[in-house]
């Protein structure tokens, strides 16, 4: 910032504390410079301090919401896998995957965020849309806002999720062997 030199200027009157002042004459006195110019320079420093700290504390802050909201995704990830796991460990076929994915789309999951009506894992997964009013149902699977308003029941979105990471698993490991 050099404001002040060459464009207009303006008079600023301000009463200060006498201690200031004679800081202020004296730090004009070591600088050879005259108590306006010593006076404008401290403002500025003073300003620039503050916008850069102002910065300082808005990008902290951003990134701090950043990590948490990457480690709640990560937690859910987490969950989704160990769900996965588990629903393996208890299956022995594909058919019982496939029977296991189609009772939990038929799964109530929670309500519409515009209607409220209920929905199923089908409507969020699968037509993403409230089969009632259409509306989308995307944010839903967005693991930022997991149940804003949605109601959305997270142990049977995980079920879901982990049934279907299952199924997508066996699918993948067959196109391998064949
Ligand atoms: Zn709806």
């Amino acid at each position: 910032m050099d404001c002040g030199r060459l464009g207009d200027m303006a008079t600023l009157y301000a009463h200060i504390p006498d201690s200031l002042h004679a800081a202020l004459n004296s730090y004009a006195k070591d600088r050879r410079v005259k108590l306006t110019a010593a006076t404008v320079e401290l403002l500025e420093t003073g300003l620039d301090a503050v916008a850069n700290a102002t910065t300082r504390v808005a990008l902290e802050e951003r990134v701090a919401v950043a990590t948490e909201q990457a480690a709640e995704a990560r937690a859910l990830a987490e969950q989704a896998e160990k769900a996965r796991a588990a629903l393996e460990a208890t299956l022995n076929g594909q058919t019982e995957a496939y029977a296991l994915v189609g009772g939990r789309l038929n799964q109530p999951i929670g309500r519409c965020p515009s209607c409220r009506h209920p929905i199923s894992g089908r409507d969020l997964v699968v037509r993403n849309a409230c089969g009632s009013c259409s509306a989308p149902l995307s944010a839903l699977l967005d693991p930022r806002t997991p149940a804003a308003g949605s109601g959305l029941n997270t142990t049977e979105y995980l079920l879901l999720i982990g049934a279907l990471g299952l199924l997508v698993g066996m699918a993948m490991a067959q196109s391998k062997k064949s």
